[in-house]
């Protein structure tokens, strides 16, 4: 199995590996610094990986980059990305290529990590798999018959901006009630704050004040693995918008598993079984209602390995022809 190299393209931190399949051989991060602007960024990423191909001297095939979308992979251009405003159709794939002598190849974040737990993590051998990923924001991929459905522009599986409350909270992208407006880790943080500022007793806003930073989503999971019933009720809040969001999306699919991803996830059982409650709730049939819906496996790793895979792929088919598919 030939080896790639991968960069996972944060808006916190960029991070680059050397990947052989689900392994990662070696790995690097540093800053993105995404307010220094887009050439900066990019110098960065050619500098990262550069050290890491130096340090870890391995025959590699192919470099496969993992970015925000949306973005297009046949060109190899990040149109925009959330917390990245200044990229403006950057030839992210050429210039790195150009640098490091290798060809280079670009998907979306989400769908680098969905192809990653279809073939190595909780979607294996399964042909048609919904992938989530829950954290600051909500992120998904869809892969059917084992394909990744419009991989092209970046803009299928935007499942974090399917509408499951019209006259819910304003979501990050400017509307009502998305998905990811209610059920995000930003979301449930923004949950957490209002009810402390409301004075209302609860076990999160000690943890705050002995933390001595914002509530966060993190917070609020470790609150309610401690029993607080306001926290639990935070979680629960979310799982059941997660819930409406995802029995349609199954109505609409029907997926032969869902994968859940994100920091999010690390609630487990707290999340997914108020989801799974309304999901029985709304199924329009029972088969809906016994589609798997799982935790991933592989962890922040997905988008690095889901790169190597993308690379993989586009080398022995073209990224055309995969985009088109
Ligand atoms: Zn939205």
């Amino acid at each position: 199995m030939p080896a790639f190299l991968a960069i996972d393209l944060g808006a916190t931190n960029m991070r680059a590996a050397v990947v052989e399949g689900p392994k990662v051989l070696a790995r690097v991060s540093t800053p993105t610094r995404a307010w220094e602007g887009p050439s900066a960024v990019v110098r960065r990423m050619v500098d990262l990986t550069r050290d890491l191909a130096l340090s870890h001297p391995v025959p590699v095939a192919a470099l496969g980059i993992a970015a925000p979308g949306p973005l297009d992979p046949v060109r190899g251009l990040i149109f925009k990305a959330p917390n990245m405003p200044d990229f403006k159709e950057e030839p992210v794939a050429e210039v790195l290529s150009e640098a490091l002598g290798l060809r280079t190849f670009l998907i979306n974040d989400a769908d680098a990590a969905a192809l990653a737990e279809h073939r190595y993590g909780a979607g294996r051998r399964r042909r048609h798999m919904l992938y989530l990923t829950i954290s600051t924001g909500i992120g998904g991929g869809i892969v059917v018959h084992g394909q990744l459905v419009r991989p092209d522009i970046g803009m299928a599986g935007e499942v974090g901006h399917i509408v499951v409350d019209v006259n819910g909270d304003r979501c990050g992208c400017g509307r009502q009630g998305c998905l990811e407006a209610m059920a995000s880790g930003r979301a449930i943080a923004q949950r957490a704050r209002s009810l402390i500022d409301n004075g209302v007793p609860t076990l999160l806003a000690q943890m705050e004040a002995e933390q001595g930073t914002h509530v966060s989503a993190e917070t609020v999971v470790a609150a309610a693995q401690q029993g607080d019933a306001i926290a639990i009720g935070i979680l629960n809040r979310a799982a059941f918008y997660l819930g409406v969001g995802l029995v349609s999306l199954l109505h609409v699919l029907n997926p032969d598993v869902v994968v859940l991803g994100g920091g999010v996830m690390a609630a487990g059982d707290l999340i997914l079984e108020p989801a799974r409650a309304e999901i029985h709730r709304r199924a329009l049939h029972e088969r809906y209602a016994h589609i798997p819906i799982e935790r991933a496996k592989l962890g922040d790793d997905a988008g690095l390995i889901g790169a190597g895979l993308w690379a993989g792929r586009c080398l022995s088919k073209g990224a055309k022809k995969l985009a088109a598919e």
